[in-house]
């Protein structure tokens, strides 16, 4: 092996889905970048879709854009919020990723007349991917996060994959952490270990056997438990770590720390263990989190609100942004297709701010319409995000210009107003995967307006996932009433921001601000629009 080559640490699930692997990789990542390693983490999703982009939310939770526009799992929102570090497309790779370069190689006639099968060739192209990262001395450590459970069907690729690398890679670079789960029994009053057991030996069926046992559990793990996994799973007692529930996914970093996981990882890793973990910042942030001096209750009008997941980034966006007022930001999730003009009074009459969301497709929208009149009308804050303000284009439309069937032509391809249109470049695009605006664009904000002094800054960048964009040929019209635009992209002029001047906060942009916040560094939008309702709560009904 190569003197900057990387080490790697591949974290499995045992017994359950939903343990939170990511939460644990991001956490893990979090104490070894404190300690001044190169980290970042990369998912492995095992299924056949190339990539989530066209997965629903209902089936997948939200779907994170990362700054080279790649549509990935949500839990690259977790690595990137927690690590501060930005991911990209090699973070996160699907079975129908790899089957895909594959079948391309194939077709190509690149494997010379051979039988192509899943050992070695789709091994070989999981194991490339696994290192690709780990290359060119960018980083002291990837970790992998393999997705699904040991023992499914579909993940069998790429425990094979990871045990043929145990070898390439030999002892000090490779590092396998199972997480798992001690389940309490209520009415035995103990926590139980044979589902781990059970986990570790499917596990060692496939050739991989763990250094490290995490164990997810409502109670804490005493010796005796300790000693009893440490027997029965062929691991070190002091390798046997407890990831006990916590109140905050923010918790979990030092919940670990005070289980010495960083300490054991880096000696099994053979790395120095010099400095102790610099966590000043994040300590600070938690302490923030959880003594707000004040209370705000934000709206959330989507039409995916029943699954928390939907709006991963938006929920976490506000977290951050209430740590950093010390505020708690109580999100009130609104149905939209439950919101009309009769009701909508009593639905929001008692927030102190509306963030109307992004989404596709026509259900929820006059919901959602009728919402940002209310709170445009009503003085109270409001932010658009993507569809959230194409919507308050519409609305400003229809109320204030008085164009009474504006409207996006995604909702409706006749309207006579179309003041939201389908991107030119977007017009001949049929293939729906990876095929919109995605990723990154340069947005440059106009002087004297409030999204200008929000970022202080006139040149910003934000990530994009859309087809449809406000239409240049009524900007005019807007800016006579009182919407203006205040940021454009300047390559291609397109309208990324809007706001209302009469209004103590009214802002609309077209990307995902919410993709870009950070524990340690909150988003600028977020901060504002929450210190927006602390006013608005405190002077402003
Ligand atoms: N459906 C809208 C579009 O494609 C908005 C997308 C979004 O909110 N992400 O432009």
């Amino acid at each position: 092996m190569k003197n900057n080559q990387a080490r790697y640490i591949f974290v499995t699930g045992g017994v359950t889905s939903s343990l939170g692997k990511g939460i644990f990789s991001a956490s893990l990542a979090k104490l070894l970048q404190a300690r001044g390693f190169k980290v970042t983490i990369q998912k492995f999703d095992p299924y056949i879709n190339v990539d989530p982009g066209t997965l629903n939310p209902y089936e997948h939770g939200e779907c994170y854009v990362t700054e080279d526009g790649a549509e990935t799992d949500l839990d690259l929102g977790h690595y990137e919020r927690y690590l501060g570090i930005e991911t990209s497309q090699a973070n996160n790779v699907t079975t129908g990723a790899v089957y895909q370069t594959v079948i391309n190689r194939e077709r190509a006639g690149d494997y010379l007349g051979k039988t192509v099968q899943v050992i070695p060739h789709i091994t070989d192209e999981i194991q490339r991917r696994m290192l690709v990262l780990g290359e060119g001395g960018k980083f002291d450590i990837v970790i992998t996060e393999v997705g699904g459970t040991v023992g499914d069907i579909e993940s069998l690729p790429y425990i094979e994959a990871v045990r043929q690398l145990k070898w390439k890679l030999g002892e000090k670079y490779f590092l396998n952490i199972h997480l798992t789960l001690i389940p309490f029994l209520a009415s035995a009053h103990e926590l139980k270990t044979k589902p781990t057991q059970h986990s570790v030996k499917m596990l060692l069926e496939s050739g991989l056997q763990p250094d490290i046992l995490v164990c997810r559990t409502e109670h804490h793990l005493n010796k005796e438990l300790r000693r009893k996994l440490a027997l029965f799973c062929n691991v070190n007692v002091n390798a046997v770590i407890e990831a006990i529930d916590a109140e905050s996914i923010y918790d979990v970093p030092l919940n670990l720390l005070k289980e010495d996981l960083d300490e054991i990882v880096l000696s099994k890793l053979k790395l120095p263990k010099s400095s102790e973990p610099d966590l000043t910042t994040w300590k600070n942030f938690l302490s923030r989190l959880k003594n707000p001096t004040e209370f705000v209750q934000i709206g959330l009008v989507g039409k995916y609100v029943e699954l928390q997941d939907a709006y991963k980034s938006i929920l976490e966006s506000f977290i951050h942004a209430g740590a950093a007022n010390e505020c708690k930001v109580k999100v009130v999730s609104l149905q939209s297709d439950f919101i009309d003009a009769n009701n909508v009074a009593d639905k929001l009459g008692e927030l102190d701010g509306v963030l109307v969301a992004p989404g596709f497709g026509d259900r929820g929208i006059e919901g959602k319409i009728a919402a940002i009149k209310y709170v445009r009308e009503n003085n109270i804050p409001f932010f658009g995000i993507c569809l959230g303000m194409q919507c308050a284009v519409v609305e400003f439309a229809r109320n204030i210009l008085k164009m009474k069937d504006a409207h996006s032509t995604e909702m409706n391809i006749k309207t006579k107003h179309p003041v939201i249109d389908m991107m030119e470049e977007q017009k001949s695009i049929t293939a729906k995967g990876g095929t919109m605006r995605l990723g990154s664009y340069d947005c440059r904000l106009f002087k004297k307006t409030k999204t200008f002094d929000i970022y202080k800054s006139q040149l910003i960048t934000e990530r994009h996932r859309h087809r449809y964009e406000f239409n240049n040929k009524y900007l005019k019209d807007f800016e006579s009433k009182g919407m203006s635009a205040a940021g454009i992209n300047p390559q291609q002029n397109l309208v990324e921001i809007m706001e209302l001047k009469d209004h103590p906060f009214f802002i609309g942009v077209q990307f995902h601000p919410e993709l870009k916040s950070k524990v340690e560094k909150p988003h600028p939008l977020f901060v504002a629009f929450v210190k927006a309702a602390m006013e608005y709560k405190n002077e402003g009904k």
